[in-house]
This record gives structure tokens, C-alpha cells and sequence, in this order.
């Protein structure tokens, strides 16, 4: 994302605290990241092959997504899908989830889920990792506490698919109103 390395550290960046109308470009940017995100998501699709079938539910915003995952004989998620309807923040959240987790086992997929979850309620400091910059553009939705289980959503519904595939169910369904 070259454009936004220019934008947060160019050299026209001035020394010390942003002002108030360099935070307000930064949320322009950020929701331009997130824009186009949800215009065009990542691994978008039911799954026909997918050992693991598992829906989430939003009723604060409206949304609704279904995780598919495919596990291969090592325990490593092989492919990690979504699909559903739900709002701009739900649906790159959804599509930032399936990037992280693809390739990984499910057990690791579990806890940078958790992580990711810990860090939109503030509970451990905000890491963008390497591979997925994308992903600061979902730290300012911490500000706005009745979004963040838009941000959670798909990664919340993983983790139950993860649990219920465990415990040898293939398809499970949760509500996000009461899951954490
Ligand atoms: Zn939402």
C-alpha cells in the first residue's frame, strides 16, 4: 500500500502530535481501505469442500456471515471462505479474517482470532501484522464501541467452527449478541 505509507510518514509529515485534521484524513483513509475492501473481499464464496460450516449473526448492525473452512490431512486450514450479507466493516473484517488464518492450523488460527478480538475491545494493544497492513485501517472502530462486533463478527464465527469441529460437528450456528 504505497499511497498510505506516503500519507502517514511522508516527508511532508510534520514532528509531534497530529492535529485534529491529520487524524481526520487518516479516518478518510482508513474507510477508503475499508470501502474497498467490502466492494471487493477476499475469498468470497460458499466452499464446497468445507469440513467446517458455521454461521454468525450480528443483530446490532444486521449482519450475517457463514465461515466455510476446509482443513487438509496436516490439521492446516487449506482454504478459509466466507459469505453473507453485512455491512462494510463486517465484510472487510471478513475478508482480512480468511487471509489471516489461510495456511495456518486450526489451533493457531484459533488464537490469532482471540488476539484479534482482544485487540478491538482494547484489551491488548493494537498490532498490525506484517502481512495483512490492511488491518489498521480496523483500529479506529475501536472508538465507536456499537461497530466493533461488526469488526469481530466473522472472526468470532470461526472460532465457534473451530470448537464445534473439534468436538466432530461440521456446521454450528451462533448469535453475536451474546457470544464473545
Ligand atoms: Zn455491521
Amino acid at each position: 500500500m504505497p499511497d498510505a505509507d506516503k500519507k502517514f510518514g511522508g516527508d511532508d509529515a510534520p514532528e509531534g502530535a497530529k492535529t485534529h485534521h491529520e487524524e481526520e484524513a487518516m479516518d478518510e483513509l482508513y474507510k477508503a481501505v475499508i470501502m474497498e475492501l467490502a466492494k471487493r473481499p477476499h475469498n468470497k464464496g460458499a466452499l464446497a469442500n468445507a469440513q467446517i460450516v458455521t454461521k454468525g449473526n450480528n443483530p446490532v448492525c444486521g449482519d450475517r456471515v457463514t465461515v466455510y473452512g476446509h482443513v487438509d490431512k496436516d490439521g492446516k486450514f487449506e482454504r478459509v471462505t466466507f459469505e453473507g450479507k453485512a455491512c462494510a466493516i463486517c465484510t472487510a473484517s471478513s475478508s482480512m479474517m480468511t487471509d489471516a488464518v489461510t495456511g495456518k492450523s486450526i489451533d493457531e488460527a484459533g488464537k490469532i482470532s482471540d488476539h484479534f478480538k482482544a485487540m478491538m475491545r482494547n484489551e491488548v494493544p493494537f498490532e498490525v501484522p506484517a502481512e495483512l497492513p490492511d488491518m489498521e485501517a480496523l483500529e479506529g472502530v475501536r472508538k465507536f464501541s456499537a461497530r466493533v462486533k461488526c469488526a469481530t463478527l466473522a472472526w468470532t464465527t470461526l472460532s465457534n467452527g473451530i470448537i464445534e469441529y473439534k468436538a466432530g460437528r461440521g456446521e454450528s450456528s451462533i448469535d453475536d449478541s451474546c457470544a464473545t
